[in-house]
């Protein structure tokens, strides 16, 4: 995970932690280098301008600490601002106090979506809590039989209706009946999993906005592929102006050496990570702890 940009980091950061005595012209040095890594990590590129600057004030203006070397006081502004760019917001789910929790999942086919379905059900699952998945693309049955097949494996309830012919009301119709249920019935957490599509096309975004209004979820989660890097970003800009999103979550992070979609989405679009896929296994889901990932690619 973000294992090349971790290693840049690391030599850059081991030579300004060797030096005893920092100049401007050390630390610029340093900062030429971490830009370059950034840009190279496919970190949004108005996102490392003010990240070098920032560092760079701040490093160059501080006040030596008694208990840092110069280089560690450094690398200390580098993390406190890594923290900053993937946000100091609480991730992970908070359930309401009044049930059920609503969820809507959106994102473009292939993301991961239907499978981070299951594993937030899996997770919620085993804190005791009881979870309805609804199949919100029912003109896909394969949609369905997957999130079926996921709810059978874990043991969780599946609100699904098939219709290959279903209208945009159809859609809203549905997904408004799996939360009715999901009242009527107890449920905790009801998480939708609404219809994918290749790109992003006006229909999709009309039936997301639809569905958004009518039941009103509690969060609206883009579930993004971290490793396509900026057009995770550009698709979380365009599924938050057009839809509106409370958060992220972006899969397949194991996979993803280079990191631009984690250091950038937050910055970019101001919501934050909420968790991470780092798998295909459905508990391979890690909450999203940014000064944890900030550390991990400092080495
Ligand atoms: P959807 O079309 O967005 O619903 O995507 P799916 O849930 O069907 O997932 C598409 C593919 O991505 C499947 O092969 C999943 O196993 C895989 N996938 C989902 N999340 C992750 C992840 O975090 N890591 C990896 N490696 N694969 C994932």
């Amino acid at each position: 995970m973000l294992d090349a940009l971790s290693d840049k980091f690391e030599k850059i950061l081991k030579k300004l932690r060797g030096q005893g005595v920092l100049t401007e012209h050390n630390i610029g040095e340093a900062l030429k280098e971490v830009r370059l890594a950034l840009l190279e990590a496919d970190v949004n590129f108005k996102i490392v301008k003010d990240f070098i600057e920032r560092v760079r004030v701040k490093a160059v203006g501080q006040e030596v600490l008694q208990s840092l070397t110069p280089g560690h006081q450094v690398v200390k502004v580098v993390w406190d601002e890594l923290c900053d760019m993937m946000g100091r917001e609480k991730a992970g789910l908070a359930l309401h106090s009044q049930p059920p929790t609503v969820v809507m999942m959106v994102g473009l086919q292939g993301a991961g979506k239907t499978t981070t379905c299951g594993k937030l059900g899996r997770l919620f699952k085993g804190q005791g809590k009881r979870v309805l998945l609804v199949a919100a693309d029912p003109r896909r049955p394969a949609a369905g039989d997957q999130l079926s097949s996921l709810g059978r494996d874990l043991g969780i309830d599946v609100h699904r209706v098939d219709n290959a012919q279903a209208t945009q009301a159809d859609v809203v119709r549905i997904c408004q009946a799996g939360v009715e249920r999901g009242r009527e019935q107890g449920f905790d957490l009801v998480v939708l999993d609404t219809g994918g599509r290749l790109h992003i096309d006006d229909a999709l975004m009309g039936e997301l906005v639809a569905v958004k209004t009518a039941v009103a979820p509690h969060e609206v989660l883009l579930v993004a592929d971290a490793m396509t890097g900026q057009d995770a970003v550009t698709m979380a800009t365009q599924f938050d102006q057009k839809v509106g999103l409370t958060g992220v979550i972006l899969t397949k992070v194991e996979g993803d050496a280079r990191g631009g979609a984690v250091l950038s989405i937050r910055a970019v679009t101001g919501k934050p990570i909420k968790f991470l896929g780092v798998g295909e296994k459905l508990d391979a889901l890690e909450v999203f702890h940014p000064d944890r990932m900030a550390s991990r690619i400092l080495g």
